[in-house]
């Protein structure tokens, strides 16, 4: 047993992808059951009201049916505590998220105001939080928006095939695995973006991008990078890797009509890729250390959606999963990342890069693809805060997670955990199909 860690390569022995596959059978009924609890199944995010801050999108709107979104119109339909009504409720004084500064102080030395009330606990106010914490390295959703966002059913808007793709998509893509250029000359890099609009200049950076055809992301290979670097081009890639095992795997023939497992799509753009599926078990493998390292602190959150039954149920089953993660060796060491000291600023970077990245996604011209890219970046956001900020011995100090991370961060795992399922029966496809040639 090893963790992979982030200076893995496909072809290290340590990167055990066996063990991984095996853990996934384990845990991916637990984890199914989760993602349909309504507490995980309904995520609140900025779908519509946010502009692309890098380039002119307009074009680039994806008009089919398969990718619009269908958000809830109607409150009845979501649990009652995390209706507008409540939630402007739960604003009240006494349940004020405490700012950056008071969450610095311990509870006891809280002004009142910022105590949370008796029958108000924290992760039922964090919904309504807008603030962003020096230690994320995700935009909250709320950041630069006019409305606090859209509450949509992931469980009815599942991630697949939507026919989005061309200049658009490839501008998106580019951007995003651009943000891996950390140290390349600054015509290469797009700096990171600090304030929360991004200036003329970085727009410009982009628009010049936008004309590039950029033919192999060779150009952000591994090759020269710091371990550091090397994980964040990981993270991308095995995003990106994710996302296009679930368009293949539901993917729509326009002639028939039909939904279908497409083998060929798979082939094309994920097993003549082992690199792209090695970096998807690297996800895996994050996210599962991450999960793992919340087991703690989950045991006293509070999983508030208004029915306490189901409350009750939802935090057993998420008991379940992080205690079955929590006792496995530990599948990624994060203990080795930013060590140096001269490496504070280029974690600060790191951290600024994903921030970005979060922010590309609202460029992302199909509502479903958005919505879906919003999510996990959300999620791999989280696991990264968790990783790189969360000490499992000084709980005191950890900074908050928000409902909308907690949502994201499993999901995302269920997403993954879902694409390497699709990966091994893609593979036995490929075999069936070799075979009676
Ligand atoms: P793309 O997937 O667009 O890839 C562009 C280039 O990136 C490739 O030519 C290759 O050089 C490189 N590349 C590809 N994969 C990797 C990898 N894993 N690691 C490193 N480099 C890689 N479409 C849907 O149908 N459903 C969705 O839910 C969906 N979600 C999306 C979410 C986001 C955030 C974005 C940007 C796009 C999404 N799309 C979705 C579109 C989809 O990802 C593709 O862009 C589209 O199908 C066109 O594919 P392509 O063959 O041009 O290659």
């Amino acid at each position: 047993q090893c963790a992979i860690d982030p200076k893995s390569t496909v072809t290290d022995a340590c990167t055990s992808y066996s063990n991984l596959d095996s853990l996934n059978r384990a845990i991916r009924p637990i984890l199914d059951d989760l993602t349909q609890a309504d507490f995980f199944a309904y995520y609140r995010l900025n779908l519509y009201n946010k502009v692309c801050p890098f380039w002119n999108d307009e074009n680039s709107i994806c008009g089919n049916r398969a990718c619009a979104v269908d958000t809830i119109e109607d409150e009845g339909d979501i649990p009652p505590i995390w209706r507008a009504e409540e939630l402007s409720k739960l604003e009240g004084a006494r349940a004020q998220h405490p700012g950056p500064k008071q969450r610095k102080e311990r509870p006891e030395q809280r002004p009142l105001q910022y105590q949370l009330g008796q029958n108000v606990d924290e992760s039922c106010v964090f919904e309504a939080d807008d603030e962003c914490d020096e230690r994320d390295y995700c935009v909250p959703e709320d950041e630069g928006a006019a409305t606090k966002g859209d509450y949509v059913s992931l469980v009815n808007n599942t991630e697949r095939f939507t026919g989005y793709a061309g200049p658009g998509a490839r501008q998106v893509w580019d951007a995003i695995y651009k943000e891996n250029c950390f140290s390349k000359s600054a015509t290469a890099s797009i700096p990171a973006q600090t304030g929360r609009h991004a200036s003329k200049e970085l727009k410009n950076i982009f628009q010049e991008y936008g004309r590039q055809h950029v033919e192999s992301k060779d150009d952000y290979s591994l090759n020269d990078q710091c371990i550091e670097q090397r994980a964040f081009y990981r993270i991308i890639s095995g995003m990106h890797a994710s996302i296009s095992t679930h368009l293949c795997w539901d993917y729509f023939n326009q002639s028939s009509g039909e939904w279908f497992k497409n083998l060929e799509c798979y082939k094309e753009r994920l097993h003549n890729y082992p690199d792209r599926i090695s970096n998807l078990y690297f996800n895996y493998a994050l996210v599962t250390r991450a999960i793992a390292k919340l087991d703690k602190s989950l045991q006293s959150y509070t999983f508030c959606s208004g029915d306490p039954a189901q409350d009750f149920e939802t935090k057993q089953k998420v008991a379940r999963l992080t205690s079955e993660l929590a006792s496995i060796p530990s599948t990624f060491d994060e203990s080795i990342m930013f060590q140096d000291p001269s490496m504070i600023d280029l974690k600060d970077d790191f951290k600024q890069r994903f921030r970005n990245v979060s922010r590309i996604m609202d460029c992302v011209g199909c509502d479903k693809c958005r919505l879906w890219g919003k999510l996990q970046t959300a999620g791999y956001g989280a696991a990264l805060k968790v990783l790189f900020e969360f000490d499992e011995q000084n709980a005191a100090d950890n900074p908050s997670l928000r409902r909308t991370e907690l949502v994201a961060l499993i999901n995302t795992f269920g997403r993954l955990s879902h694409s390497m399922k699709a990966i091994g029966d893609f593979r036995s496809m490929v075999a069936v199909s070799e075979g009676s040639k």
